[in-house]
């Protein structure tokens, strides 16, 4: 089932479009079943059972950090091998903390800055607008040993297609004001992280070049 779904998954996404395949919850033996289906990028929402799986996987899988990070289990999240990517960057403190942290690993940590768009008071993140000054500000030139990839955002949780549509261009509108306009001189400033199992065809029609599916690869959680 779960080659399956990946391979459907896969056929679906345009080139330049990367798969991350969200394996919380679920057990390794599920995520060495889509390894073995050619599947390397994998997402992890939390620090504990990132650090379980992660060495029961070969060495070249890469790991995504996608969830809410706490800022007491940076460096232990830092220590994974072959991380590739944390997502959820949702402040300017939590950025600093993980600068610092890598630094003094003596490593160095793409990341992606979480933009708060959805309609929910809960969902972290920077603003728009608070992103776009921070840019203009040149904070990324006050990073050690982070890089600023691009940026990720989810849209409102709701059957509303067009807010779900208009909540993806606003995060991609925000990336490209940034790239063309703010701060064009960004290196490797290529990610835009956006679309879930039930919303990904949009958010690759308003300019995702990455999706992070779950439930559509490995099932429903048992949380
Ligand atoms: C769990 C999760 C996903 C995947 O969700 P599905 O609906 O299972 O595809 C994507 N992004 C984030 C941030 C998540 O926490």
């Amino acid at each position: 089932m779960i080659s399956e779904n990946l391979h459907s998954i896969t056929a679906s996404l345009p080139a330049g479009v990367t798969l991350v395949a969200v394996s919380k919850f679920h057990p390794a033996e599920a995520v060495r079943e889509a390894y073995d289906a050619g599947q390397r990028v994998f997402g992890e929402s939390r620090v504990q059972e990132i650090t379980a799986k992660a060495p029961l996987l070969p060495t070249d899988t890469e790991w995504h950090f996608i969830g809410h990070l706490q800022t007491n289990k940076v460096a232990q999240l830092l220590r994974i091998h072959n991380l590739k990517l944390i997502h959820s960057i949702d402040s300017d403190r939590l950025l600093r903390i993980v600068d610092r942290e890598a630094a003094k690993l003596g490593k160095t940590v793409d990341v992606l800055l979480e933009l708060h768009v959805a309609d929910e008071q809960t969902k972290s993140g920077f603003s728009i607008a608070e992103l776009e000054q921070w840019m203009r500000d040149r904070q990324f030139e006050t990073l050690q040993a982070t890089h600023i990839r691009g940026v990720m955002g989810m849209a409102t949780n709701t059957d509303d297609t067009e807010r779900i549509r208009a909540d993806f261009r606003a995060i991609r509108s925000c990336y490209d004001r940034i790239i063309n306009e703010i701060a064009p001189d960004l290196r490797r400033f290529d990610v835009v992280s956006m679309g879930m199992s039930h919303d990904y065809p949009t958010a690759i029609e308003e300019g995702a070049t990455m999706v992070r599916v779950g439930t559509s690869i490995f099932g429903e959680r048992n949380y």
